[in-house]
């Protein structure tokens, strides 16, 4: 029988195999804090824990499956990690440093075909999800890193905006989500966790219904079909007024604030008339609206696009916030290292 990842399972998914396999409740608790809170890399290494039940853990499952094979660093305290998985695909996490807290932006599948043509990620298609461990254990990957450093730091926020559209590998996700918020384990608050989706409209609908509190982020990138399209192959399964649609149920179901990131793509979406229309779009649910303006960042494979020149983005700024849209330029982090999502994996893959 094939090991599985001690990290793809739920607490209470964990509880119920303790439970199955003859052993008392009360190890699913202790298993826990060995694995989220003493953070220990090996099943014998959980000392209050019977024989048996060690023996029953090492025989179905594994803690470590994760290599790093590249750590770089940026001088703003930036890390990126280039992880290679069991089966030798090789992902994306990154560390970022901000002043309210660390914050890790992971990566959800192994390629991506969503076909953002601005994006190195999607020139690689998909070959498979991750495991809802394989995810959880990204987190674990920087939180050792940081344990290593002996400061006592903590990843306090997640973003999945790393490689893969995260609603294409929904319940993985959701599985994610819940392992990193409980309480008793990581216990990071889903308030900081934020999901990045294209625009998968009818899956916007299910993260509502979850009732899970973690902020929503939707890529928007334009403000109307014939741009958008151009910009994002999905619009065409999934146009904006379809994804309007659902941003509504979402914010009655939820009444919690959207993030609608927007690429500065020079002389392509940085027109004021973008400005205008998007902040028309937006115009309904503005108080539930937070548009952020991200700089695009070069990468060699995309030489046909380029970051919108500074003030073409104050500008836009500007024009949104005069139709009072909430917004800001978020400025990229890391930039003496491969800061553009998926360039350190495109580069190590070609
Ligand atoms: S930007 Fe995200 S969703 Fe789009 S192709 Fe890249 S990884 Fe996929």
């Amino acid at each position: 029988m094939d090991k599985q990842s001690i990290y793809d399972l739920t607490f209470d998914q964990l509880t119920d195999w303790i439970v199955d396999h003859g052993q008392q409740r009360f190890r699913a608790q202790q298993v826990w804090d060995w694995i989220y809170k003493k953070r220990v890399t090996q099943f014998l290494q959980m000392k209050n824990v019977n024989k048996e039940c060690i023996h029953l853990l090492e025989k179905n499952f594994y803690i470590h499956s994760l290599e790093e094979e590249i750590k770089q660093e940026s001088r703003d305290g930036t890390i990126k990690f280039l992880f290679k998985l069991a089966d030798g695909n090789l992902i994306e996490t990154v560390l970022m440093r901000f002043n309210y807290g660390l914050s890790v932006c992971v990566t959800t599948q192994v390629g991506c075909n969503i076909g953002c043509t601005f994006c190195a990620s999607g020139l690689l298609t998909k070959s498979r999800d991750l495991s809802a461990g394989e995810i959880v254990e990204q987190i674990m990957k920087v939180q050792a890193h940081l344990d290593e450093q002996g400061k006592g730091e903590r990843v306090s926020h997640i973003v999945v905006m790393g490689i893969g559209e995260p609603f294409d590998n929904f319940n993985n996700v959701m599985d994610f989500l819940y392992i990193v918020n409980d309480d008793q384990g990581l216990n990071i608050g889903a308030r900081h966790i934020t999901v990045s989706t294209s625009g998968l409209a009818h899956k916007i609908y299910d993260f509502a219904d979850t009732g899970i509190q973690a902020n929503l982020a939707i890529s928007i990138h334009a403000p109307n079909n014939e741009l958008r399209t151009k910009i994002m192959k999905i619009n065409r399964a999934f146009p904006i007024e379809k994804l309007m649609e659902a941003i509504h149920y979402y914010l009655e179901q939820t009444n919690r604030r959207i993030t609608y990131e927007y690429i500065m793509l020079k002389d392509v979406n940085d027109h004021q008339k973008e400005a205008l229309q998007l902040a028309e779009l937006l115009s309904d649910h503005r108080h539930l609206a937070y548009v952020n303006l991200i700089p695009y960042n070069a990468v060699d494979e995309h030489d046909h696009y380029k970051r919108s020149e500074t003030k073409s983005i104050q500008a836009f700024h500007e024009t949104l916030k005069q139709q009072g849209i909430n917004n800001g330029v978020r400025w990229e982090q890391g930039a003496d290292i491969d800061a553009a999502c998926g360039q350190l994996r495109s580069k190590q893959i070609s």
